[in-house]
């Protein structure tokens, strides 16, 4: 399962252990610190600020004059002892409701006619909606809750009233179960927050029926970062014969055949996933899937001394670096699965390959598909880069928060 990684600034910052006691209300950047925050820095460790942190809580941030510089989040168990919480009126400290309703509410009014009548939405992606540990998805009645800061979830009682209300939500739940939390001191569970409890609602996704279960899905119960791979699958799809690698409950599949191709066969090792993938087609009335329940890695073997060739290959794997040490070998394994899947396309087929791991950069998951092509028979054209919707705004000054990258690639004959 994709996960929500915690990754900063490459070099380690020198131990500069703060000196002054803590002063309620307020953190105080150290010089170093105070240039970072000028540049966008988004997260601070407790070697950063001038006075230790003193509890979660919402604070004035001020640099090493003094000077006030913004908002800020304090964590004192965690090792990000401040995330910046954006700009606010000068000097001025806000009460909890007041800087959770108006930050809730610019970033769904952000959203309000980019995303057209989509029932699945990101309505909050922390850092970059000025929400730090803060995820917000909308299942059409169903809201999506992910917090990873501990000052966040002692405030849920002033944000799921206010998104309920504002949203028109039926349901509210905390998928909370995340690993990351445990460096917060935060534990890892599932929660009805508000209203009645939906083990399943169903999204249309401009016309296209996903069924997502809140409770237990991936993430927060459906791969809504994918949504633009999605359409332009479907736009490639037409009379093609598709296979979705690593297909979870064939998102990928169903938009194929729902533009038109002859045939999608999703291969993913959960049979749960494939149930769902079955019970979408059947849905949204659409023939040709077939669904195969394998390891990729050995069907992909099966399949390299055959003749079966595909139109249209869909490679969407786990994360492979889940840090910053597994990156080579994690390349090692996306170069091995892209160089399969390359050798498997049918004359001008097309490659859809995605990335979800944070530690990859944009260039260095272009280079493995570089090496990926190297040496095949035919050559290979890089038609489109994609990456996660509008609703997934990156961070510019925090890259890993480009944490989707989704290249599509053409046999060329
Ligand atoms: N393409 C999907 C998301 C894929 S998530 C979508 O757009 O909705 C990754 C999926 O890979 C999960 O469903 C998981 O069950 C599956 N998976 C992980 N390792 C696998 C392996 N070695 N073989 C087959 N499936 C695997």
């Amino acid at each position: 399962m994709r996960n929500e990684q915690r990754t900063r600034r490459p070099q380690k910052p020198k131990p500069t252990p703060p000196t002054g006691p803590a002063t309620p209300g307020q953190a105080q950047l150290n010089e170093r610190a105070t240039s970072l925050w000028r540049r966008g820095q988004a997260w601070f460790y407790a070697d950063d600020l001038l006075a230790p942190v003193a509890a979660a809580e919402l604070v004035r941030v001020v640099d090493a004059e003094g000077r006030a510089c913004g908002l800020g989040m304090t964590s004192p168990q965690s090792k990000l002892a401040l995330r910046a919480c954006g700009a606010w009126a000068e000097g001025v400290l806000p009460c909890r409701e007041a800087f959770f309703h108006t930050r809730l509410a610019a970033a769904i009014d952000r959203r309000v006619g980019r995303l057209g009548t989509q029932d699945g939405a990101r309505l909050v992606h922390g850092e970059a909606d000025d929400l730090p540990g803060l995820v917000v998805d909308r299942y059409g009645p169903v809201l999506v809750i992910q917090v990873t800061a501990s000052f966040v979830e002692a405030s849920l009682d002033a944000i799921v009233p206010f998104l309920a209300e504002r949203m028109g939500a039926e349901t509210v739940i905390a998928r909370t179960d995340v690993a990351i939390r445990k460096l917060e001191g935060l534990p890892q569970e599932v929660r009805l927050l508000h209203g009645a409890r939906k083990e399943q609602v169903e999204i249309d996704e401009d016309g296209l029926l996903h069924l997502v279960e809140p409770f237990t899905g991936h993430k927060t119960g459906f791969y809504l970062d994918q949504r633009p791979a999605r359409a332009l699958v479907r736009e490639l799809a037409k009379g093609r014969v598709v296979l979705d690698l690593f297909s979870y409950q064939g998102a990928f599949s169903l938009s194929a055949l729902k533009g038109g191709a002859a045939s999608a066969t999703a291969v993913d090792q959960s049979e749960r996933a494939l149930e769902l993938a079955q019970i979408g087609a059947q849905r949204n009335g659409l023939l040709g899937l077939a669904v195969e329940r394998a390891n990729v890695f050995d069907y992909l073997r099966g399949l390299r001394d055959g003749d079966r060739r595909f139109d249209l290959i869909v490679l969407d794997p786990p994360a492979f670096a889940k840090s910053r040490r597994e990156l080579d070998g994690a390349l090692r394994g996306y170069r091995d699965l892209n160089r399969q899947a390359l050798r498997l396309l049918a004359p001008h087929g097309w490659l859809v390959t995605c990335s979800c791991s944070h530690h990859m950069t944009p260039p260095m998951f272009e280079d493995m598909a570089r090496q990926a092509a190297a040496g095949l028979p035919f050559k290979i054209a890089l038609h489109q880069r994609v990456g996660a919707g509008a609703d997934h705004p990156v961070w510019l000054s925090m890259p890993e928060s480009e944490y989707l990258k989704t290249l599509v690639l053409r046999r060329i004959d």
